[in-house]
């Protein structure tokens, strides 16, 4: 069974990328028929913070994505010793003492030579002596995982296709700090082990860790899932943008957008599949292909986000909406405002067309003289407007905006919004009369 996971680090909010990544997560599981799992990377116990770990998982659900289960890296140090022990006794650990600084100059060196900056495995010569020697002086090492160079590392990437590393060309990765503290490489690859991950579906800033992985799964005696690596979300202009960095759930929420109109963006961008208005999660899952994701930047476009929310809300029913509506706005109400909203809190304003009070407009004496013609042909019959402007029309020879704009503005106090003929009956007979009467007046 196919079993996911979304692993964001609880050391700031979701942003468009991160919940990019967790949709198209939960997506594949669902299409499978598998679980989607989340984990919260809290190994960097200075940085993570509890509210961000609550924040994620209202963003989820907010979103639709509530995970079949949660694990906490915080919660399991042990199964990172228990690895950490197993791959020290098969020698794939050593120690290493190089500081920051030391291991910069060696790659200046490196490059200024014209060679890849890795790390030179000097550690590797270091006698037990060596050793004793740094702990007399209370100097502790940190930990690095030993790749092997034997033969190439090599997958095949749902969206990359064929993948080939060569591990001399990569840098033995530190596992493990000199606090003990662990780094995000090992227990990454542990956690996927114990928890079953069938697929990991990650950003391709991620790609040479997956080399790295590969090899620690290898050596820990599992079989490697399966990997694809999206690219990566950047902004209209191209750019991997401050601004998509930082535009979480909250904001888009606080703005008006609703969650189907970023799902419907994000689950399609990037994808040969087009971004259109979707309205069920469903929809989504049937439609999910890893195989329509292609290797070009996906471009996010908030103006892209405003479109799909207005043509989300134009399609919604009376009855997913109603708890959400002003007071005593029906079905025929909401019917009526749908296609005028770009976001639902614009159904509380058009509303107010019909409940009142509207601004009387101040008319010339021609339209007002035509108001006056007009009021006591309207006849309260089962299609109102159209049978009121139609006489209208014929007895003033008036048409187009000089027939219908003055009725408007008398009626609404607005020069456009929704559909005069499904708005009048709403306002009522006896309001529309008042409104036209003050109107005539004025
Ligand atoms: N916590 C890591 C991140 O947010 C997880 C990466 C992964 O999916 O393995 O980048």
């Amino acid at each position: 069974m196919t079993k996911t996971r979304f692993a964001p680090s609880p050391t700031g909010n979701l942003h468009v990328g991160n919940i990019r990544t967790a949709l198209h997560n939960f997506l594949l599981a669902r299409k499978r028929g598998g679980r989607f799992m989340l984990r919260i990377d809290d190994t960097d116990a200075a940085r993570s913070e509890e509210r961000f770990v609550e924040g994620i998982r209202r963003d989820l659900a907010w979103l639709g994505m509530v995970p079949d289960g949660e694990e906490r890296q915080s919660a399991r140090q042990d199964l990172y010793e228990q690895a950490f022990a197993r791959l020290l006794a098969d020698g794939r650990i050593y120690r290493a003492y190089e500081t920051a600084q030391e291991l910069e100059l060696k790659r200046k060196i490196q490059l200024g030579r014209g060679r890849p900056p890795i790390y030179d495995r000097a550690a590797l010569d270091l006698t037990e002596a060596d050793h004793a020697a740094r702990l007399a002086e209370g100097v502790h090492p940190h930990w690095r995982f030993r790749l092997d160079h034997g033969s190439p590392i090599e997958w095949t990437d749902a969206i990359r296709g064929p993948v080939r590393f060569d591990p001399a060309l990569l840098s033995d990765p530190v596992v493990r700090r000199a606090d003990n503290s662990w780094l995000y490489m090992l227990p990454s690859a542990v956690d996927d082990i114990e928890m079953g991950i069938t697929d990991v579906l990650r950003g391709e800033d991620h790609v040479s860790n997956t080399a790295v992985q590969i090899q620690m799964f290898e050596a820990l005696g599992a079989a490697p899932p399966a990997f694809a690596h999206e690219a990566l979300l950047v902004g209209s202009e191209g750019k991997l943008s401050k601004r998509l960095g930082s535009l979480g759930v909250e904001e888009l929420r606080a703005s008006g957008i609703e969650p189907m109109a970023v799902l419907s963006l994000l689950a399609r961008l990037g994808s040969s599949q087009p971004v259109e208005p979707i309205a069920s999660m469903q929809v989504l899952v049937d439609s999910f292909d890893l195989a329509s994701f292609g290797r070009a930047p996906a471009r996010f476009d908030e103006a892209d986000l405003e479109r799909l929310n207005a043509q989300i809300l134009h399609g919604l029913d009376y009855s997913t909406v109603k708890d959400r509506l002003p007071d005593g706005m029906d079905e025929a109400g909401w019917l009526a405002v749908r296609p005028n909203l770009e976001k639902l809190a614009d159904a509380q304003d058009w509303w107010q067309i019909v409940t009142g009070p509207v601004v009387t407009p101040e008319l010339d004496a021609e339209d007002r003289a035509y108001l006056a013609e007009a009021l006591p042909m309207l006849e309260w019959s089962a299609d109102p407007w159209r049978d009121w402007t139609g006489q209208l029309k014929e007895a003033t020879g008036r048409k187009g905006k000089t027939l219908f704009l003055p009725l408007r503005l008398a009626l609404t106090g607005r020069t456009s919004g929704p559909d005069m003929a499904q708005i009048l009956p709403l306002i009522g007979e006896q309001a529309a009369r008042e409104r036209l009467e003050r109107a005539a007046a004025a």
